[in-house]
């Protein structure tokens, strides 16, 4: 489909990227499953090496039904261009890869998703990387850590993993840009149907595509979206995309590609290099259940909001973060970023505390006891003994995942006979 400013999102969820195969009329995207691409010539080979022709070489660096998914995540976020990863936290390296170097450090939330504190904070390490891990509401403390000369970036969540937090990516955009660094914002929680970071100035966009594009609990995937409106030759910070790259003859990115800098050198220097390349058949599964993220996102959402009501007012139940409910305090932040749609992910406590917690996950049925979010099916979670065990209490707390928290998403089942389940689990407390 050409791309068109003017279609709306579900047009976009369903076609962009996208067109019948010229060769044999499939409507939908055939899944290319190869390795490689045969030359037409050895000239044409050398062009395709050297960056001087957009084509397919090998399917580390490109893949035609990956590079559909690329296009249409990127028209969803209203972005420049896309790189797909086989998961989410391989698009967090790759984003993050091009933007540092052992020394580099970047600014983070201390209210993310456990696995990516525990990447950040000690994996990370190992590059020589950095992290600076602070309350983002504390605004003087982002100032203070994005001040360090060897700041590269600030990293928020839109929507927290478990907690529910809502980052206010305007204010953080904006400090970002005052030290010169991009604002990177991992979507995955929110997708682009409730949230396009983009519009508030955010720089890059990161997906986990396992969870709510894809849908369907069955693919894994990641996504980097550049918004190719940060300019990095404004200091002398990002030297992958302003200085020549030896690997490439001398080639300078973001003089040769512009726009394109960050999504260019992440195929053809980090998924290269690095290899976290997403396979064609996970592409086409995401690519399937894109097209129908509008209508999920609605009956997720719709869902989350009766499950939260009843848990508010269960005399079970010691509190509620569905930052959909009256006196949340982040209710104005939704209404703001998610146009008043709290996502379909959040946690609660019951009384009793880390026991009662574990017994009440144990005694549900509809509910699936695992450890992944974005799924038809409804997940449960306790996050302390799960996602977050490796984190100190303290992060852990600090990141909503304390000891009596029980994190749920809610799937597209019959909103009464999820509230069912969690009710007979709860009578047994
Ligand atoms: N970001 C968030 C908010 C997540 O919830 C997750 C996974 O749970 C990730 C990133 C990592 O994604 P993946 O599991 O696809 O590597």
């Amino acid at each position: 489909m050409s791309q068109n400013a003017f279609y709306g999102f579900e047009t976009l969820a369903i076609h962009a990227g996208a067109a019948p195969d010229p060769a044999t009329g499939a409507r939908a995207t055939p899944i290319y499953q190869t390795t490689s691409y045969v030359f037409d010539s050895a000239d044409e080979a050398a062009s395709l090496f050297n960056l001087q022709t957009y084509g397919y070489i090998y399917s580390r660096l490109g893949n035609p039904t990956v590079a559909v998914l690329e296009e249409r995540v990127a028209a969803l976020e209203g972005g420049r261009g896309a790189i797909a990863t086989a998961s989410g936290h391989a698009a967090q390296l790759l984003a993050l890869f091009t933007l540092m170097a052992p020394g580099a450090s970047f600014v983070a939330s201390n209210k993310l998703y456990g696995g990516s504190v525990t990447q950040f904070s000690r994996t990370f390490k190992k590059f020589g990387w950095d992290c600076d891990m602070v309350d983002a509401e504390d605004l003087d403390a982002v100032r203070e850590a994005l001040a360090k000369p060897t700041t590269k970036a600030l990293f928020c969540e839109s929507l927290a993993n478990p907690g529910g937090v809502i980052s206010d990516l305007e204010t953080l955009a904006s400090l970002a840009h005052g030290a010169g660094v991009p604002l990177i914002v991992d979507n995955t929680m929110a997708s682009p149907y409730l949230c396009r970071p983009f519009e508030w100035g955010a720089d890059i966009v990161i997906h986990s595509t396992t969870k709510f594009i894809s849908g369907h609990g069955t693919a894994m995937g990641g996504m980097v979206v550049d918004s190719g409106k940060f300019d990095w030759a404004q200091n002398d910070k990002f030297p992958s995309l302003t200085k020549p790259e030896p690997a490439y003859h001398g080639l300078v990115f973001y003089e040769t590609f512009g726009d394109l800098a960050l999504t260019v050198h992440g195929h053809a220097v980090g998924l290269r290099d690095l290899g976290p390349a997403m396979a064609p058949m996970n592409a086409f599964l995401a690519i399937s259940g894109a097209e129908t993220l509008p209508i999920r996102m609605e009956r997720h959402v719709e869902n989350a909001a009766k499950v939260a009501a009843f848990l508010n007012a269960h005399p079970k139940v010691a509190w509620v973060s569905y930052a959909g409910l009256d006196g949340n305090p982040y209710k104005a932040r939704a209404e703001k970023y998610l146009g008043g749609k709290a996502g379909s992910v959040f946690t609660f406590g019951v009384k009793g505390g880390y026991a009662a917690g574990l017994k009440l996950v144990e005694a549900c049925d509809l509910f699936s006891h695992l450890a992944n979010i974005g799924d038809t099916k409804s997940l449960i979670l306790h996050p302390a003994s799960t996602t977050h065990r490796q984190l100190t209490e303290a992060q852990a707390t600090a990141a909503g995942a304390g000891p009596d928290v029980i994190r749920l998403s809610i799937g597209l089942e019959t909103a009464a006979d999820l509230i069912r389940d969690l009710e007979q689990a709860m009578a047994g407390l």
